[in-house]
């Protein structure tokens, strides 16, 4: 039958989930599974959150508040940045179809980085976008050739800082100097989904940037990494009113559900629940660290929840040796990264089964080429 969608469809490797826990345990025959494929957070939400969404259940006849009034209104003080400056989306992703969607005409280019999030890609494919690579540079972004590979078709750089999948992240400094170079223009998508863990030190403070009249910037970021509440759905944009407005108008009417804007307020109100999900992560991420070099093995250092690692062995045979004792990690020979995983903190006691399996896999999987 002749194809009557458009062509550029064709062209995209769609995104591959990993199958549910449950799944996995059935079909191994194991009693437990964990995960440390998708960048979650393993701890649960905070207690307050389960209560706001077990109230917010009994109204779920009704449609959330299009324009989230309160979560508006929570977020705003929370950050600092008038209500008029936030857009919300179905989790950030949503924010990157929103950009596209509302910037994108047939032809135009965007500029993303080579490995980082999938989504970037796919989406702007999907919009009819000319995608433009630019390869990582040691595993960071290379801001100068991504510069460089801008022209006058270019609408959008996508930025994720830190980056997936390498963790690695753009200092201050090297925004600094990116941000006086781009036209103004030019929508630059800087993604800011593991912010919480990144902080500090010389990680650049974007939000007035993003305010800003000079520049084209959104900062995107998300409910669903430090704040435990990625199952709902929730993520923000801070960017000028004027491409908020215009943000505004091309997203679903009602597109971030009631129960994922009260679990959003009352995760903000809950200050020492994030406090203690980003001490978990940076603790934790220390013993990987201490594992990875015991073993000899190269890793990113990351600013993120989660580490990439080159196992210098076949990374296909890692992750099956991995699977078969209930741990799931991302593979990474589709993002061109031979040999790599990618493997995210969980709580303790996973993390402690995930060394003992891991160092197993090791001894057992010979070194690529021996
Ligand atoms: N950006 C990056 C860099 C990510 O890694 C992710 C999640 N894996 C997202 C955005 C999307 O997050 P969410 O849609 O859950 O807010």
């Amino acid at each position: 039958m002749k194809k009557i969608w458009r062509s550029s469809i064709d062209q995209i490797t769609p995104y591959k989930p990993g199958k549910p826990i449950e799944e996995v345990k059935r079909e191994l025959g194991l009693d437990s599974v964990i995960k440390l494929a998708s960048n979650e957070n393993p701890m649960e939400p905070s207690p307050r959150v389960i209560e706001a969404i077990t109230q917010a259940a009994k109204c779920v006849n009704r449609y959330p508040d299009g324009g989230c009034f309160y979560l508006r209104q929570a977020l705003s003080e929370y950050l600092s940045v008038p209500g008029e400056n936030l857009v919300f989306g179905n989790g950030s992703d949503e924010l990157i179809l929103m950009a596209l969607r509302a910037f994108i005409e047939p032809g135009d280019e965007v500029v993303v980085a080579d490995p980082t999030f999938l989504i970037y890609h796919i989406a702007s494919m999907i919009k009819g976008a000319n995608v433009k690579t630019v390869p990582l540079k040691g595993y960071k972004y290379d801001l100068d050739s991504m510069l460089k590979a801008v022209n006058k078709k270019t609408k959008i750089v996508f930025i994720a800082n830190p980056d997936n999948p390498t963790g690695s992240y753009v200092t201050h400094d090297e925004l600094d100097k990116f941000k006086d170079a781009i036209p103004p223009d030019v929508l630059v998508f800087l993604d800011e989904a593991y912010y919480e863990f990144a902080a500090g030190d010389d990680y650049p403070e974007t939000l007035e940037l993003a305010q800003g009249q000079q520049k084209s910037f959104i900062v995107a970021r998300t409910f669903s990494k430090a704040f435990c509440l990625a199952g709902l759905r929730v993520g923000y944009g801070v960017t000028r009113s004027d491409i908020a407005e215009v943000l505004n108008k091309v997203r679903e009417p009602f597109n971030v559900n009631s129960l994922a804007q009260v679990a959003a307020i009352a995760a903000l109100e809950d200050k020492a629940h994030l406090e203690k999900s980003v001490d978990l992560v940076r603790e934790e991420k220390e013993r990987f660290y201490e594992l990875f070099k015991s073993l000899g093995l190269e890793y990113v250092p990351s600013r993120t929840n989660f580490i990439l690692v080159n196992t210098k062995r076949d990374s296909q045979k890692v992750f099956d040796f991995l699977m078969k004792k209930g741990v799931i990690i991302r593979e990474m020979s589709a993002w061109g990264l031979k040999g790599f995983i990618r493997v995210n903190i969980g709580l303790r006691e996973e993390n402690d089964e995930f060394f003992r399996i891991f160092k197993k896999a090791m001894e057992e999987i010979s070194l690529e080429g021996e």
